[in-house]
């Protein structure tokens, strides 16, 4: 991921390296091809647009430390506002500062990855906080989504609220709270039924099961290889239910980046955690200034 992106950044600021001083000239021309590059990686325009308007007010007028060359110290600027767009400094971790059991509501289409990362976020509270998790698939629609989260549950060793035929979300989202309190769960992982595309009827099912259990996360889980469709996806999920948190799958793939670029501006929330294969180890903690080092290479 990032590959492309990277690569154009890095000529950018080559080119300006090799020249003695910094001129608004100079900057302008880095901030043209900057723009193409973020646009041609996907980002969205609204954020492209934000984000070279922000680094050319830093830039221009910067005093170029005799230490660094001009290329260096624009790339140092881009650096500090691609941290910015990722969601600023240091991973935000899950909230879980609520009354046990707490609980994350799981939302996205299908396909984006959401049964999958319920059941590596349980893992990973499981093994590391050492937290005890209940999963509960919602998905009425689909029975093969309520087997596939009982086997992933089973795979990480927690476990899964019986399936019981005929109940609505909202009565499974009771059902599984209740199974927490009774049973002493720390943590209630509700996966929603996901859909091809946004549909209001799906909206509403996710504003009756928040409004039933109150999530201390409402998590968007989205597909990086997406692109555009991701952050237009987040915006309409956020618009509809609103969004704590962001998941992005598929980060082992050879997505563009534009999505990562855009989720914080285009939601509000941070990107928390990235999905990097199907394994249920493979979640990670997202890191913007790692990601930032690692599109300027
Ligand atoms: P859902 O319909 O949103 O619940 O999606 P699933 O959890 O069923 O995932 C759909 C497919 O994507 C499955 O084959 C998963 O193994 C795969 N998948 C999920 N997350 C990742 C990821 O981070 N990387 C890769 N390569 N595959 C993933």
């Amino acid at each position: 991921m990032f590959e492309a992106l990277s690569g154009r950044l890095s000529g950018v600021f080559d080119g300006l390296a090799k020249r003695g001083a910094l001129s608004e000239a100079d900057v302008m021309e880095a901030m043209r091809e900057v723009r193409l590059a973020m646009l041609d990686a996907d980002v969205a325009l609204p954020v492209v647009k934000d984000f070279v308007n922000k680094v050319k007010e830093r830039a221009v007028g910067a005093e170029v430390l005799e230490s660094i060359s001009p290329g260096q110290a624009v790339a140092k600027i881009v650096n500090d506002a691609l941290i910015d767009a990722l969601g600023g400094a240091g991973a935000v971790p899950l909230n879980l500062n609520a009354v046990a059991p707490v609980p994350i509501l799981m939302v996205g289409l299908q396909g984006s990855g959401k049964t999958t990362t319920s059941g590596k976020i349980a893992l990973r509270l499981k093994t590391r906080e050492r937290k005890k998790v209940l999963l509960a698939s919602l998905d009425t629609q689909r029975p093969a989504a309520q087997l596939q989260l009982a086997q992933l549950a089973e795979q990480a060793g927690v476990v899964s609220l019986p399936i019981v035929a005929g109940q609505t979300p909202v009565e499974i989202a009771h059902r599984a709270m209740d199974t927490g309190r009774r049973e002493g769960f720390d943590v209630v992982i509700l996966d929603t039924a996901g859909r091809l595309s946004i549909d209001e009827a799906l909206m509403e099912e996710v504003r009756q099961v928040r409004a039933a259990t109150q999530p201390a996360e409402t998590l968007l889980v989205v597909d990086a290889m997406t692109g555009q469709d991701a952050v237009n996806t987040a915006k309409a999920f956020n618009e509809a239910v609103g969004v704590t948190g962001v998941v992005m799958t598929r980060m082992d793939g050879d997505a563009r980046g534009g999505a990562a670029l855009s989720m914080k501006a285009i939601t509000g929330a941070p990107i928390k955690l990235t999905g990097s294969g199907e394994k249920l180890d493979a979640l990670e903690e997202f890191h913007p200034e790692r990601v930032a080092g690692r599109i300027l290479g």
